[in-house]
């Protein structure tokens, strides 16, 4: 909401593009970049993802995540998996040390275990709800979801998100984020990550139909606008990041607010939540 204190949350997603920045200058690849990002912000509990995230109806998280490497199209994705740390690292592990792009609730779980990924020890005492952070928006904060786009020094282009879902979701819910294409999506020309009403996202296409008028000659920002359109259309909010293989950055949205940073090596970090 306008008027409310974000500097918290700006200050950590400030920090958190400068290291990825630093990390993209010194050779690392979009898609590592993309994951420390997104880890750091499931494992800090300021953020709907990971350690930030609430139960489900039947009283227990269950969390989404996806990564996407724009050169390769290898992607990795999990769904409605219980008890990781770090969702987004057992993502990029499914796009590494499998031969499928996404596994879900118990098997996903137990390829956690098996490649060793770090576990909820104590589910009970570990998840909070980000209280202090978003002050009294805690009642208001019905769903959220972290994201990174990155394009590395190598010109290649990355996309990851990670998200608890929306508040109140049923067991089993699985909604945009995990999902190659509406989610996530990276290819040669442009990363993209989403947040907002998951169920209004899938219908749209999201991620993948930006990339689509893109790569069909529409502008990045007018891809955007018409996705964003089409959802609000549908009844839904959403915000979308983008990073483009010319380099540069574009992030959007028809909700309140979007928390966000941008960094390049052409311009400062920039944070803010509102325009
Ligand atoms: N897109 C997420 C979901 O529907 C929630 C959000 O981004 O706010 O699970």
């Amino acid at each position: 909401m306008a008027g409310r204190d974000y500097s918290v949350v700006e200050k950590h997603l400030a920090e958190l593009a400068a290291e990825g920045e630093a990390r993209l200058q010194a050779g690392t690849s979009a898609l590592d970049v993309v994951e420390f990002t997104v880890a750091e912000m499931e494992s800090c509990g300021m953020y709907v993802a990971g350690k930030g995230s609430a139960p489900n109806t039947a009283g227990y998280v269950e969390l989404d995540a996806s990564i996407m490497d724009g050169a390769s199209r290898e992607a990795g994705a999990v769904a409605a998996i219980v008890g990781v740390v770090n969702p987004i690292s057992v993502a990029r592990g499914v796009l590494r040390a499998t031969p499928h792009v996404m596994l879900a609730g118990q098997g996903a779980l137990a390829f956690a275990k098996l490649e060793g990924f770090e576990l909820v020890e104590d589910p009970d005492n570990y998840y909070v709800l980000p209280v202090g952070i978003y002050e009294h928006e805690i009642h208001e904060q019905k769903h959220g979801t972290v994201g990174a786009v990155a394009l590395d020094t190598h010109g290649g282009l990355a996309a990851a998100t990670s998200t608890g879902g929306t508040l109140g979701k049923l067991e089993g819910r699985i909604g945009d984020s995990p999902l190659i294409g509406p989610g996530t999506w990276a290819d040669d020309d442009v990363a993209i990550s989403f947040t907002g009403t998951g169920e209004h996202i899938i219908r749209s296409g999201g991620a993948i139909s930006i990339a689509h008028k893109v790569a069909a000659g529409a502008t990045v920002a007018t891809a955007i606008d018409e996705v964003l359109a089409e959802i609000e259309r549908l009844g839904g909010d959403a915000g979308v990041i983008v990073a483009t293989a010319d380099g540069r950055i574009e992030m959007a949205y028809n909700s309140d607010g979007m928390k966000r940073a941008a960094v390049s090596s052409s311009s400062p970090v920039y944070a803010t939540t509102f325009d």
